[in-house]
């Protein structure tokens, strides 16, 4: 797989877990939560490091490491994706369990929250060598994973055939096969059609609901989405099959705009075509990532990674609403910024929970071992993501909030109330 230099992006040095506790703590302060509340919900359960030591194709020994946080299980099993990436660290992960633990609440399924991390540089890795470091990562975890109590996910770089490969790692060790010890597998293995789509699908459902708030016909309202995977490349295609005009999307190789459009068709051909990058992507002027934030559109979606949105840029979004489907993308400062100039954010424990609401399909199909059609698939999809958005902006609108601190308020209450039904043991 060719490597690629990540294109510089504006990440700033905000602590993504701090960045969390800001916005609980406010939240949390408007729910009168007794301090002892309080510090259960913000602290993690349990964190694991665990060491990856694999033989590398060319014979030599290398050892990674690898993370899992479990934030809660109050209302269920954990839930929450695996990244691999250069730069994963021990608050990210503990930042993306808490932000699992909101996202499960706001959508109001049975999942407490984790998340989990090698870190490692998938480019520089070649397939043999990514298998051996997720079946080593499962095995270590293989204590702490189970499909009634923590089940992963795929999130940054880690994909379906990874899935796969947890599965199988989990299902020789418990000496059967166990579907529903992650989700996001490929079909033939259990997993749930619709499931790929989710995220992206969801990132478009949340965003006609904001549309319809601030008074916007899909009809060429004009979209800008950073970061081209899984998330970004599908809310494209959902953006332009409502008639949407996506003028910008980008990757790793930069940023690529046509202020008439793009043809989100060809883009997704051209990566397929260069090792799953957008590298020069005909029919648009290329820009830089910081670039594409700042420009004149009507929807802004950061769909790739954490603190995009920061203090130094904040002031520069001209977007009128931003629909987070990346995890974590705009700072808790830059946040007092866009309410000021009146940006509606939908925010990411509620943009991008598409993706967990059908991983709680495809953990609910292979406990019943009985599957469900896409339109069943989607239809509910519909329904969790529409309730869940009026449940999060009534809530915004009684507490005189916006729509981050909203969804937290329904997060929370709900996490406590269940936390107050069970009682604590000890
Ligand atoms: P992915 O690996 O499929 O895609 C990530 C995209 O971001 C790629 O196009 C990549 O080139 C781009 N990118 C990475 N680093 C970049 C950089 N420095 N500059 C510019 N672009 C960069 O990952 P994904 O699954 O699409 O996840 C994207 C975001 O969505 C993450 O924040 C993830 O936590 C969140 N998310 C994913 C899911 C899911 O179901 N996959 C669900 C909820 C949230």
């Amino acid at each position: 797989m060719q490597y690629v230099e990540p294109a510089p992006i504006n990440r700033n040095d905000d602590d993504p877990y701090e960045s969390m506790m800001q916005r609980f703590e406010v939240a949390a302060k408007i729910l009168g939560l007794d301090e002892g509340t309080f510090d259960y919900l913000k602290t993690p359960q349990m964190q694991v490091t665990v060491s990856i030591p694999i033989k590398l194709d060319d014979g030599t020994i290398k050892v990674f490491e690898g993370l899992r946080v479990i934030h809660s299980s109050v209302r269920g099993p954990s839930k929450g994706g695996i990244r691999y990436h250069p730069d994963v660290n021990i608050q990210e992960v503990k930042a993306l369990a808490a932000w699992m633990t909101w996202k499960c609440a706001v959508v109001n399924i049975p999942f407490g929250g984790a998340k989990g991390g090698v870190i490692c540089d998938p480019r520089k890795l070649t397939r043999v060598e990514l298998e051996k470091i997720t079946r080593r990562y499962t095995s270590k975890l293989f204590d702490v994973f189970g499909p009634e109590r923590d089940i992963p996910a795929p999130d940054v770089n880690t994909d379906e055939q990874i899935m796969g490969w947890i599965m199988d790692t989990y299902s020789m060790h418990c000496r059967h096969t166990e579907n529903a010890i992650v989700t996001g597998k490929p079909a033939d293995l259990g997993g749930s059609v619709g499931r790929r789509e989710a995220t992206g699908r969801g990132v478009r459902i949340v965003a006609e609901a904001a549309m319809e708030q601030v008074g916007l016909k899909p009809e060429g309202t004009t979209i800008a989405i950073q970061g081209f995977g899984n998330v970004g490349s599908v809310a494209a295609a959902e953006f332009v099959e409502i008639g949407a005009k996506v003028i910008a999307i980008s990757d790793v190789t930069g940023a690529y705009y046509n202020k008439n459009g793009i043809n989100i068709q060809k883009a997704l051909e051209h990566q397929k075509k260069h090792d799953g990058l957008l590298t020069d992507l005909p029919g648009a002027e290329k820009i830089t990532n910081e670039e594409l934030l700042e420009l004149d559109c009507d929807i802004l979606a950061p769909c790739a990674l954490e603190n995009v949105i920061n203090a130094k840029n904040a002031d520069r979004i001209k977007a009128k609403i931003i629909v987070e489907g990346a995890n974590g993308p705009t700072t808790a400062k830059a946040d007092d910024i866009l309410d000021k100039n009146g940006i509606l954010v939908v925010p990411d424990i509620l943009a991008n929970a598409g993706g967990v609401s059908v991983s709680y399909f495809e953990w609910v199909q292979n406990r019943i071992g009985y599957f469900w059609s896409l339109d069943d698939v989607n239809a509910r999809l519909h329904r969790i993501l529409t309730e869940a958005y009026e449940a999060v902006r009534t809530r915004s609108e009684r507490h005189e909030v916006n729509m981050r601190i909203g969804a937290y308020i329904l997060a929370i209450e709900r996490v406590a109330n269940t936390l107050r039904l069970r009682g604590i043991y000890g």
